[in-house]
């Protein structure tokens, strides 16, 4: 008889773990399968790794600044292995307070490939597993088109095992992996080539954020190709990369190409026909608003629903998922308005709520009042380089109530969060108004604009 469980998570990522530990901190019987290393995209290939790279391209840009602070600083040069090697440390070091976390939690952990047998019941390594509630929370992988030599190409999963630095850089995308990597390759000094199908990057983001973003990374120096036709990918006698374009001169020598085009939900694999689950034709599994799939018992969020692909909003949805079923929170669920999101791009960028056009199509020119400051930080007035800074506030109403907040500039990745607050509690312009500045920061334009 297959072993029984109350709780049986498919994935050992940020959602899953989430929510096993939630569970099982109410006394429910939990397991989490996971096929991979624990801790899933973001920890492994995802967040983490991808923070630790941002924060040594932002130490690349602090030594530049240093000089013009007095600072004599000769850098010698920078060692990508060293840098690496201490990150893969740091997440192996994670992945083993993973292990403990649930061990501590007493939530079973086994390591295998999980598929249903049917409804109830879970495969892993052979043997069958039953549970009253199953939870899909198996992420996504990143998509890889169909064009002739595109194996040639590596993903961001590939990017986080590259040994060394690559020098010749062309990145094909336009979201945020794209964004980030290429910012982060260029502070570092590699010859960074942007491929964009479409006029601009970050489609989907308030235009001032993407326009002035674009804008400061074609003057630090990243090429960013637009309306560009991929043909092929095609190896050289030297064994690099040449990229043929339909529309563009080809780009030859290219020690790396990273495809950042976006994520598919790992979903194909699971036999969901065998539970009877819904998916919808990308493969996001199909979920109401607390993330029940059409088949009572089943769930599924994170990467896996498609929806708001980020680790804190997997996070929430499991602990609330959790929440639902084994403490009697009936009404336990993530509202999925106004999520705060974060670029770490050079500068990086926070934005939560309303884009600019967005406000006018839901509410009409008239109801909508925009605030914005566009200045240099106080850090810059004595360096050369002058990055700008932008805030932006999005207000409707008489009683202009701020329903977006869109700022770029350094430190927007911390500002972010406290904005989010205000506005998640439905702040008004006004409110804003009657907070007191701190001075001398940049965060105290956000309550000083007229
Ligand atoms: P995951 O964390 O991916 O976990 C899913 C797990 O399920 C995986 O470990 C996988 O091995 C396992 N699995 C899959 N199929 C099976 C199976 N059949 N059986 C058993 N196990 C299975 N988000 C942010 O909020 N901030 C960031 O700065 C950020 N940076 C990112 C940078 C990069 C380069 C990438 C790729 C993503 C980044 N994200 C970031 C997104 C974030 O990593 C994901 O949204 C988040 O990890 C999703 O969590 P999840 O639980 O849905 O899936
Ligand atoms: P995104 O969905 O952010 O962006 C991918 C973009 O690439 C598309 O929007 C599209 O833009 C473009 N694209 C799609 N197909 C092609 C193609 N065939 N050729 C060229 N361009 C193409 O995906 P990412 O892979 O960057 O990231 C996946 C997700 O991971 C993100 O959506 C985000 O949720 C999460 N993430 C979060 C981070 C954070 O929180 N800081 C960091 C990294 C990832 P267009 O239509 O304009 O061409």
């Amino acid at each position: 008889m297959a072993k029984h469980y109350d709780f049986l998570v498919i994935g050992g990522g940020s959602g899953g773990i989430a929510a096993a530990k939630r569970a099982a901190s109410y006394g429910a019987h939990t397991v989490v399968i996971e096929s991979g290393r624990i801790g899933g995209t973001c920890v492994n290939v995802g967040c983490v790794p991808k923070k630790v790279m941002w924060n040594t391209s932002t130490i690349a840009e602090a030594l530049d600044d240093a000089r013009d602070y007095g600072f004599d600083v000769t850098v010698q040069g920078f060692n990508w292995p060293t840098i690496k090697k201490a990150r893969d440390a740091y997440v192996q070091r994670l992945n083993d307070i993973y292990h403990r976390g649930l061990d501590e939690a007493t939530v079973d952990e086994i390591t295998g490939v999980a598929t249903f047998s049917d409804s109830h019941t879970v495969s892993v390594n052979g043997t069958e597993l039953s549970a009253s509630h199953i939870l899909i929370a198996t992420g996504s992988t990143p998509n890889v088109p169909n064009v002739p030599g595109a194996e040639l190409g590596i993903t961001s999963d590939g990017f986080f095992e590259l040994e060394v630095q690559p020098r010749r850089v062309v990145i094909a995308g336009a979201g945020y992996i794209a964004v980030e990597f290429a910012g982060l390759l260029n502070a570092l000094g590699s010859h960074v080539t942007m491929l964009l199908r479409k006029p601009t990057f970050l489609r989907e983001f308030d235009t001032t954020l993407r326009e002035t973003l674009m804008e400061q990374m074609i003057e630090s120096g990243v090429n960013i190709l637009t309306h560009v036709r991929l043909e092929r990918l095609q190896k050289a006698a030297d064994d690099s990369i040449s990229v043929v374009m339909g529309n563009h001169a080809s780009i030859d020598s290219v020690d790396s190409f990273i495809w950042a085009i976006g994520r598919s939900p790992n979903s194909a694999k699971l036999n969901l026909n065998r539970a009877g689950v819904s998916v919808k034709a990308g493969g996001d599994v199909i979920v109401d608003d607390c993330q029940n799939t059409n088949v009572e018992g089943i769930y599924a969020l994170g990467d896996a629903a498609g929806k708001w692909m980020l680790t804190p909003v997997a996070i929430a949805a499991g602990r609330k998922l959790a929440d639902r079923l084994f403490d009697n929170q009936a009404d336990a669920k993530l509202y999925y308005e106004n999520i705060p999101t974060v670029i770490f791009s050079h500068p990086p960028l926070g934005t939560i709520g309303m884009t600019e056009d967005e406000a006018y199509n839901e509410y009409g020119k008239d109801e909508v009042k925009i605030y914005q400051v566009r200045f240099t930080n106080m850090f810059h007035a004595v360096t050369k380089r002058k990055p700008t800074t932008v805030f932006k506030l999005v207000t409707v109403g008489k009683n202009e109530k701020v329903v977006g907040c869109h700022i770029i500039g350094a430190q927007a990745d911390e500002m972010i969060q406290g904005v989010a607050i205000a506005i998640k509690m439905g702040a008004t312009k006004s409110d804003f108004d009657r907070t007191v500045a701190i001075h001398p920061t940049s965060a105290e334009e956000l309550v000083l604009m007229r």
